[in-house]
């Protein structure tokens, strides 16, 4: 199951020390991994997501994939980069309406070929099976991705994310106490909760949630137990899993989605300026701002060693031109 992929990204992404960071925060070890650089359309964490869900939509003889998003999707994005590949047709459905200036993540969805759907209101793909009948009276095969590829197909790639990440760190004989990343449909939270138990990584997960609205009438912690679950008896991994095993952290989502503040700018600037290496504005600038922000508050032992996980979205920083200068 785990092997059962169809290859979009360059793995495995790189696994780097922060070094000025580390000097800044002399009571800690920083570490990045960059799934910012998956390679798919400008890359990001969705890439492996997609790998297993392309599969099956090819497996199942589909020949048009639908999902939905935000208008800044970097989901959107790199499915419609997957299609392309993988020769499907795709439909986006985007919240909103149609803006009149294409930019970010809407622009390369549209230049990668996808059709584009606005909905308005409905940003989490609350309709989804409209669009799908209107395609099937067009005899198209359907295979619906769910709002941020997140079910347990997609979750798989973070499962096979864990692998790749305990091979890294046996190579570079090191071992990661806390791993932080923005967490916002559940997927990759999902994904590396499973892993972690089947390949064994001894690291605690660090989820910032980085929307506050649920999907779908379940909060994010319901959504990620559902897959957990789901997963648990798929793996065959032997642990039950409740509620309160579902960590989240959720001091940095109360400003909203997508709207950003002077802590996602700190963080963005810190990162760029110190060590290169450019974050977005909606996840994983408010994530690396939770990081900092936990560290400077001394609320993760000193002396360990704090893993960032770079989930990408870097188009979107051209949305936010105006706030970040
Ligand atoms: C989708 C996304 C996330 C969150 O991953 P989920 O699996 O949806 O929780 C984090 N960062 C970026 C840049 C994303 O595009």
């Amino acid at each position: 199951m785990i092997d059962n992929k169809y290859e979009l990204g360059f793995f495995p992404t790189p696994l780097q020390e922060l070094k000025k960071l580390s000097k800044t925060y002399s009571d800690y070890n920083l570490f990045i991994k960059r799934d910012d650089n998956t390679g798919l359309a400008s890359g990001g964490n969705k890439t492996r997501k997609l790998e297993y869900l392309i599969k099956q939509a090819i497996d199942a003889g589909c020949d048009t994939i639908i999902t939905a998003g935000a208008q800044q999707s970097n989901h959107c994005r790199q499915t419609a980069a997957a299609c392309a590949i993988a020769g499907l047709e795709c439909h986006l459905l985007l919240g909103g309406k149609e803006p009149k200036t294409y930019d970010g993540n809407l622009l390369l969805s549209s230049t990668l070929g996808a059709t584009i759907h606005f909905t308005g209101d409905n940003r989490k793909g609350e309709d989804i099976q409209n669009v799908k009948k209107t395609l099937e009276n067009q005899n198209k095969t359907c295979y619906v991705i769910p709002y941020g590829g997140s079910n347990l197909i997609g979750a798989l790639g973070f499962v096979n994310a864990v692998k790749e990440l305990k091979e890294q760190l046996i190579a570079q004989q090191l071992e990661i106490d806390y791993i932080f990343f923005a967490s916002s449909s559940g997927g990759m939270q999902a994904g590396l909760t499973l892993g972690k138990e089947l390949y064994q990584l001894s690291a605690t997960l660090v989820p910032i949630s980085i929307d506050k609205d649920e999907t779908n009438g379940l909060s994010l912690e319901e959504v990620v137990l559902n897959i957990v679950t789901e997963g648990t008896d798929v793996l065959n991994i032997k642990r039950e899993f409740e509620l309160s095993d579902i960590s989240l952290n959720r001091a940095y989502d109360k400003d909203g989605y997508g709207v950003v503040t002077e802590n996602e700018i700190n963080a963005i600037n810190s990162l760029a300026r110190n060590e290169g290496i450019l974050l977005d504005p909606v996840y994983t600038g408010r994530a690396f701002y939770g990081m900092l922000d936990s560290l400077d508050r001394e609320k993760i032992p000193l002396g360990s060693n704090v893993l960032f996980w770079h989930t990408g979205g870097l188009p979107a920083i051209f949305k936010y031109a105006d706030e970040l200068r």
